[in-house]
């Protein structure tokens, strides 16, 4: 993927504390490891993926072990380190860590994977000593239609992966998967066969259902209309930059700090916009000015209804270029 350096620090992750902040804004040493990054190392595993975290621990015990720890003290039953799919925990109840070879999500499902190094004991629990692993799957719209992966060689016999994403209701979207592998085994120091190989065959789904639909969309919208597929978002005019609006003011000192401030945060709101219009949505921004500004509220409002039954995607209230009674 190519992003700038200011992309990277606006990569969006929420392990850190447990909502959606960009990367640059998160107190903590945090890594993302996302879709492409695990494809273009070949990762068949996650384990082999987390391999991509730096200051993380990731020992392969033999053909069909893992130990995975950050901090050190690593070992096949590590226990210091939270592992989370989707927000949920995944450790085994035995001895509290993780068996990473049955940590099977299929890795296109995987979305994003957050490493969090340190202490996240505050905010997780006693598990998260060390660090949190957060492996986030995609949203199941996201994934409809179907995929057909498959792969083979000497020591990876052969793996294959299928799923297959569908609407079950105008709001409910599910994927399913199932995937299987054979591994080869290892040789002991004596060159002999190591008996540790092995395979095995998976399945799982995933369904999500927008009953508070904003919440599941890029950027969080303030108001949604689910009946016309649009966002609205009721931005400050001076954050957002709203174009030629007294509310907008430069500051007077530090002029260039502030405008690398200002124009990271358009940059986000492009990429929100952009992202909410790729999954099919409109965007309505109203800006801040147009809901303080009672002689004009009502026209605005007005506006918004006629634009929500019309086939434009995009609308800015007030928009200065195309209105003359701004400010
Ligand atoms: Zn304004």
């Amino acid at each position: 993927m190519d992003l700038s350096v200011e992309d990277l620090l606006n990569v969006e992750v929420i392990s850190v504390s447990k909502k959606a902040k960009s990367l640059n804004d998160s107190p903590a040493a945090i890594y993302v490891i996302n879709q492409s990054d695990i494809k273009w190392i070949g990762a068949t595993s996650i384990p082999e993926a987390l391999r991509l975290a730096p200051g993380l621990d990731v020992a392969r015990v033999d053909a069909n072990k893992w130990a995975v720890s950050a901090r050190g003290f690593n070992g096949r039953f590590a226990n210091k380190l939270l592992v989370l799919v989707d927000g949920r925990n995944v450790y085994t109840r035995t001895f509290a860590g993780v068996y990473w070879e049955n940590l099977g999500v299929m890795l296109e499902d995987v979305e994003r994977i957050e490493v969090v190094r340190g202490p996240g004991a505050t905010l997780w629990g006693a598990n998260a000593v060390n660090g949190v692993i957060n492996i986030i799957t995609k949203y199941s719209a996201e994934t409809q239609g179907g995929l057909l992966v498959a792969g083979g060689g000497t020591e990876e016999n052969g793996f294959g992966a299928f799923w297959y994403g569908g609407e079950l209701a105008s709001d409910t979207t599910m994927r399913g998967y199932l995937k299987g592998f054979k591994k080869g085994g290892s040789t002991n120091e004596k060159g002999n066969n190591a008996h540790d190989n092995w395979d095995k065959i998976q399945g799982g789904f995933r369904i999500d259902s927008q009953l508070t639909s904003n919440k599941s969309l890029p950027g969080t919208p303030d108001i949604v209309f689910k009946k016309y597929k649009t966002a609205i978002f009721v931005q400050g005019c001076y954050w957002h930059r709203h174009e030629n609006c007294k509310l907008a003011s430069m500051p007077k000192q530090n002029n260039e700090f502030w405008i690398k401030k200002f124009n990271a945060t358009l940059r986000r709101d492009g990429i929100v916009y952009f992202k909410l219009k790729q999954l099919g949505w409109r965007v309505s921004v109203i800006w801040e000015c147009a809901t303080r500004d009672k002689v004009f509220l009502p026209g605005h409002i007005k506006t918004l209804v006629v634009w929500l039954k019309s086939e434009y995607e995009y609308i800015e209230i007030p928009d200065f270029f195309s209105e003359a009674d701004g400010f």
